[in-house]
């Protein structure tokens, strides 16, 4: 918390208008920053500063960026503990989940560290004109990051190392909830060699129009979005005035299917990873729990043994698994859901109702019987609430998982792997975990299909979002 002002072009400032806002422990309510906000002057600032670092950094030889992200990787894995410790405090998840989030940040500046020199290009003859086709990628411009809170470190490293990588500078707003996990990378990555005004960091409280005047300078060639699809939306909207590179990363609402020939403990397993990493606020979070018939009983029964061993509290202290949720709207959120899948006739299995005191604290909880037209079937959950359903029909369950206009991630548990395949490819999700409950992975292309996203995120593909493809027409 040694840093809690704007960080433009190498410096550390205070917003033009002097401007700050409180960012609060979600474990105890209280105040533990005063964080300057950024206001449209400071985001002309680093708009300046951004512009002047692109040339020398786009110019510098893969090899050379490569370098420096590896440093980064270093240099961030060699203070985990302090990130983590950072990460529980302003956004509350438990010190393992923010070990296990600080790693997998610090994972994309060594997987874009070997990306950076792996940017190929193709040169062929046309078939009919007898001229070269040269292709090459090339680093596109500015990007404008916008980032949420429920991964406050992996969120941005997932759009830095691969913008870094492609030769791009960077301005990042990171959510008002947790600016701080952001601003402390920035001494890591000045001392790894990352030049002045390649990364600015813009916390802001007026993030609407601060980013919408970003997306309408010229100078700014990409957009990368990580949060809500109904943001996503507006930013698509101001992206299109320019033209600009669009990566959305948005909302989901993933279904888990545990067939009959499930192998039930891993089952269970993959359950409570995909349920309750992060608390379940995670845009991959299982919502859905769709399970057979002949298994339904000894899952739920396994399933909420599960919920019921974890131990809940303030994520800094020892033995605490799961700690509160981010905020009182997200807590009250989740609330909602559970009572109007209850008055619509689910049963509770476990939890279901709120502690008294301080902190944003929600009990794992399982419903099972939840009604099709319950809120929390159709909407994302973005907590620690499962809901059960069951099914008895192959067609049928691949329909009611396909029916909403998300298309994230979907996990499939079966042993009968040819009917599991068949069963993934028929899933309209940009990502499918098949006997496992995590799919995040910096190797892998991360995003999702219909109103979860646009692009993707880690694998090869990751550093592509950041460049524009030209292909020169040569005769020689
Ligand atoms: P959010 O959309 O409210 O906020 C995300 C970011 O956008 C924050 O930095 C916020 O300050 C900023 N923002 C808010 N309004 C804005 C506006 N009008 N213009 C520009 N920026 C604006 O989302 P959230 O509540 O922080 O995060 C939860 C959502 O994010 C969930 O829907 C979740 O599924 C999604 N999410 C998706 C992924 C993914 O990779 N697909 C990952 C994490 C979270």
């Amino acid at each position: 918390m040694d840093h809690t002002d704007l960080y433009i072009d190498g410096q550390w400032r205070k917003a033009a208008d002097g401007a700050r806002f409180d960012v609060l422990n979600p474990a105890t309510e209280e105040v533990i920053a005063s964080v300057a906000s950024a206001d449209l002057a400071d985001a002309d600032a680093a708009l300046d500063a951004a512009a002047a670092a692109f040339p020398d950094w786009a110019a510098r030889k893969p090899r050379e960026r490569s370098e420096v992200l590896r440093r980064c990787w270093e240099l961030m894995t060699a203070r985990l503990d302090e990130f983590a410790r950072l990460i529980t405090l302003e956004n509350g998840k438990a010190r393992a989940d923010a070990m296990g989030e600080a790693t997998y940040a610090a994972e994309f500046f060594r997987w874009f560290a070997e990306e950076a020199v792996r940017a190929d290009g193709l040169i062929t003859h046309a078939p009919a004109s007898g001229a070269r086709i040269v292709v090459q990628h090339k680093p596109a411009g500015i990007a404008v990051l916008v980032t949420p809170w429920n991964y406050p470190a992996a969120m941005g490293t997932r759009k830095i190392a691969p913008a870094l990588a492609a030769g791009c500078p960077v301005i990042i707003k990171p959510a008002s909830e947790t600016p701080l996990t952001m601003l402390a990378l920035m001494p890591l990555l000045e001392e790894a060699g990352v030049p002045k005004g390649l990364v600015n960091v813009v916390p802001s409280r007026k993030s609407g129009a601060l980013v919408d005047h970003m997306l309408h300078d010229p100078r700014v060639r990409v957009v990368s979005f990580t949060g809500s699809t109904e943001v996503g939306r507006k930013l698509l909207h101001s992206a299109a005035d320019q033209v600009l590179k669009p990566a959305m990363e948005l909302g989901g609402n993933a279904p888990l299917i545990v067939f009959e020939d499930a192998d039930i403990d891993k089952a269970v397993n993959g359950a409570m990873l995909a349920k309750m990493r992060n608390l379940g606020e995670a845009c991959t979070a299982a919502n859905r729990f769709y399970i057979h018939d002949r298994v339904a009983d000894e899952f739920t029964a396994k399933f909420t043994a599960a919920m019921g061993r974890l131990t809940m509290g303030n994520g800094l202290e020892d033995g605490v698994d799961v700690g509160p949720l981010v905020n009182a709207d997200t807590r009250d959120k989740v609330a909602a859901f559970v009572d109007d899948a209850v008055a619509r006739g689910a049963r509770v299995e476990i939890g279901g109702t709120r502690p008294n005191g301080k902190g944003y604290f929600y009990p794992p909880t399982v419903l099972s019987g939840v009604p099709e037209t319950a809120d929390c079937v159709h909407d994302e959950i973005f907590g620690p609430v499962a809901a059960l359903q069951r099914f008895s029909d192959q067609e049928d369950v691949i329909r009611r998982a396909n029916a909403t206009e998300y298309g994230l991630v979907a996990y499939v548990f079966s042993e009968d792997m040819k009917r599991a395949m068949q069963v993934c490819e028929r899933l309209e999700y940009g990502m499918v975990g098949l006997n496992r409950g995590l799919v995040s992975d910096p190797a892998a292309p991360f995003g999702g299909v219909k109103q979860s996203g646009l692009g993707r995120e880690g694998g090869h593909e990751g550093m592509l979002e950041f460049m524009e493809t030209q292909y020169i027409s040569a005769d020689w």
